[in-house]
């Protein structure tokens, strides 16, 4: 049974684990590296890698310092998606790392969040408390406090009534203070729960899925080429071997073409 060291300060193997228990991998927590030295949300230490490349050195740093063969990394970003700012949006990848092989799987899940900080003092209890279970961070000045309850928040307001102006409320992004990300980065655990079931038939090596997008779906009506998909293709990483995906249908609806619905 390969045992996976995932890299955390944050608590997340708890949110992974139950994803790959069934396919034999049992997760192991170790905070012995220290994944805040690549950045913070709070934004106190800048983030200068992609999130992938952030979750593969974490999964890296994690075989390096316990000596395990297997590796796994999560990193959580916000912003971005299909409606920047308008919708606030969060991803999580999850890199799987192999030392011996060199191999890496990359998981992800992404979907909208309502998350948003706060100013001023009027209606604050109420958002507070759209979010139970979520922490909370204080600025004021230059001092951050961080992984604030609601009711923390409000000793500290009354604390500090005299100048309330100065203080900021945000959000506490750290997985084991907000429930939204703790759901997303299970998403990202299935996702790779389902790579690492998927195996190429010719050389067995996981991450079996599909990989290229073709367009060019006939349309309907006038058998002229449209944008939707008129192939899919799972390529191995391994061996590179392809293998066409049968499409659902064979003829695209002609609200998609440029010709039929212009
Ligand atoms: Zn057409
Ligand atoms: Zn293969």
């Amino acid at each position: 049974m390969p045992r996976v060291v995932l890299a955390t300060k944050h608590e997340k193997a708890r949110l992974i684990a139950p994803c790959l228990a069934p396919l034999g991998y049992f997760i192991e927590e170790s905070s012995s590296f220290d994944t805040d030295s690549l950045g913070t949300f709070a934004g106190d230490i800048k983030r200068t890698l992609t999130p992938p490349q952030a979750a593969l050195t974490k999964a890296r740093k994690a075989c390096e310092l316990t000596g395990s063969d297997w590796g796994l990394g999560s990193e959580g970003s916000f912003g971005g998606g299909p409606a920047p700012g308008l919708i606030n949006w969060n991803q999580e990848v999850l890199c799987l790392y192999q030392h011996s092989t060199g191999l890496s799987v990359y998981a992800k899940a992404s979907g909208p969040t309502s998350l948003q900080g706060f100013h001023g003092q009027d209606g604050l209890l109420e958002h507070l408390n759209q979010y139970p279970k979520q922490r909370w961070i204080m600025r004021r000045f230059e001092q951050i406090d961080k992984g604030l309850s609601a009711d923390e928040i409000f000793e500290l307001w009354q604390s500090h009534e005299a100048n309330v102006d100065n203080i900021q409320i945000e959000p506490d992004l750290r997985a084991m203070h907000c429930p939204e990300r703790q759901l997303m980065i299970a998403k990202a655990g299935q996702d790779l729960a389902r790579r690492l079931s998927e195996k190429c038939p010719q050389c067995q090596q996981v991450n079996f899925v599909i990989k290229e997008k073709q367009p060019g779906l006939p349309c309907a009506m006038c058998s002229l080429p449209t944008h939707q998909v008129k192939l899919s293709v799972r390529i191995c990483d391994g061996c590179a071997y392809r293998s066409p995906e049968p499409q659902p249908v064979s003829r695209a609806d002609p609200k998609y073409c440029q010709f039929c619905n212009p």
